[in-house]
């Protein structure tokens, strides 16, 4: 582990030399979180229809692009003008991500990836600076809670399956002074082996997967760990959908704020949550749009522009996640502009029996109205492989009895309808995705 004192001095020089330059990035960003709502507004679109016309000029890909749709950035004036330009989706950019790149740039880039969370992982190029960007949207977040470069963290993530891969993120969480508990099958074993590594390094913060440091808080709270005494400055969750129960516990048993950060690697870091609440959009770094949705209660469909790739232009992107953008005005008096939630993925749709769509986080709910119960469920996912039928896998706790199951049969036809099929297995564990995610509904209804 790397000495708190050089963490920071080595992190600036491996990014210089990256020609990420996340310092300057963040220098900057820690300035215009400041500006009015509508100079904000004022950058964001500079920035816009700059990417727009880089993109028709010079990547051969988007000119094409353009040109089949009859649109040039010329006419591009205005944010309502914007949905004349195709929308990209995931798709897409996999057939295209090679002639998407710009030709004949000076642009220092590497190859990258998308988790494959809600399915093929998709390849892309990103622009070292938008790395860089993207890092330092990241670490403004972080201020936000007084973390800052260099500042030792402590990681319930996973780590890739390759050897190559493996070793680049040992090396990478050496520089970034972090690290991490890499077992997702969470035993009381590892887990307190985590606890008491926590204790002895005090790290800054924790982040992880909102699954696994829900877990691990559960953990604490059972065992009597004093969550308090590792003096947390935050605890960050990313990439799952965080459940008030989930954030509720956090709290708690670290006595610190949970701070939620909304990102995917395609586009950077989309927004953060401020110490008052306010999931704050990255403006400088990212322009938002909603979708119309049929689907009720989960916000639009996110469509997201990342406005720093310039080696390879990610524009008007259906990310794949649902949200609601707001008007209201954060505590905090960042001009920045809010997400009032992100919802989830759009492969998070539950297909009900007569053609209706719900979202899957209504599983949460009938969940807690178990617990609030007799508390008979410890663990579940839902399958859903055809219309109007779900599938259980359910982890008994002790306080199990044939009642629980009438009683989550009754919770599902009240929630879906009755003629929803429901059917139940038991399962000693639920396993984790090889990503290490844990999702609680996976739908293969096309
Ligand atoms: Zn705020």
């Amino acid at each position: 582990m790397i000495p708190n004192v050089l963490a920071r001095p080595v992190y600036l020089l491996q990014t210089r030399i990256r020609g990420e330059h996340t310092d300057r990035h963040l220098e900057e960003l820690l300035r215009t979180q400041w500006l009015s709502r509508d100079e904000l507004a004022e950058l964001q679109w500079k920035k816009v229809t700059r990417l727009l016309h880089h993109a028709y000029e010079n990547s051969p890909y988007y000119r094409k692009r353009f040109q089949e749709h009859g649109v040039s950035p010329e006419q591009i004036q205005s944010p309502g003008d914007l949905s004349r330009v195709p929308l990209l989706t995931k798709e897409e950019l996999r057939k295209n991500y090679s002639e998407m790149a710009v030709t004949e740039s000076t642009y220092k880039y590497s190859a990258a990836k998308s988790s494959g969370s809600t399915g093929q992982s998709v390849k892309f190029w990103k622009d070292h600076r938008a790395s860089g960007a993207g890092r330092a949207a990241m670490m403004r977040g972080h201020s936000w809670y007084g973390v800052n470069i260099g500042d030792r963290e402590a990681t319930l993530w996973g780590v890739p399956l390759s050897r190559s891969g493996r070793i680049r993120s040992r090396i990478r969480d050496f520089l970034l002074n972090r690290f991490r508990e890499k077992n997702f099958q969470l035993s009381d074993e590892v887990l307190r082996s985590f606890y008491e590594k926590m204790k002895r390094v005090r790290p800054a913060y924790l982040m992880g997967y909102s699954s696994l440091v829900y877990e691990f808080a559960q953990f604490m709270q059972q065992q009597e760990l004093d969550g308090a005494a590792l003096e947390l400055r935050m605890v960050k969750v990313t990439a799952e959908s965080l459940f008030d129960y989930q954030r509720e516990l956090i709290e708690q048993v670290f006595s610190t704020s949970v701070a939620n950060e909304y990102g995917a690697a395609e586009v950077g870091i989309v927004a953060f949550e401020c110490p008052e609440r306010g999931l704050h959009i990255t403006a400088e770094g990212v322009y938002v749009e909603e979708l119309d949705t049929s689907v009720p209660d989960v916000g639009a469909e996110l469509v997201i522009t990342d406005l720093d790739n310039f080696y390879s232009p990610i524009i008007r992107y259906r990310v794949g996640d649902y949200g609601r953008c707001s008007d209201m005005v954060c505590r905090c008096e960042r001009g920045l502009p809010l997400l009032r939630d992100v919802v989830g993925r759009t492969s998070d749709v539950v297909h009900g029996p007569d053609g209706t769509v719900f979202h899957s986080s209504i599983f949460s709910y009938i969940l807690k109205e178990i617990t609030g119960r007799d508390g008979g469920i410890a663990k579940y996912r839902v399958y859903q492989d055809q219309k109007g039928r779900l599938e259980f896998e359910i982890v008994r706790a002790p306080t199990f009895t044939d009642d629980t199951v009438s009683f989550l049969k009754a919770l599902v036809a009240d929630e879906f309808g009755s003629g929803m099929e429901t059917v139940i297995r038991f399962v000693d564990v639920i396993e984790r995705e090889p990503s290490g995610k844990l999702r609680y509904f996976i739908s293969r209804v096309q």
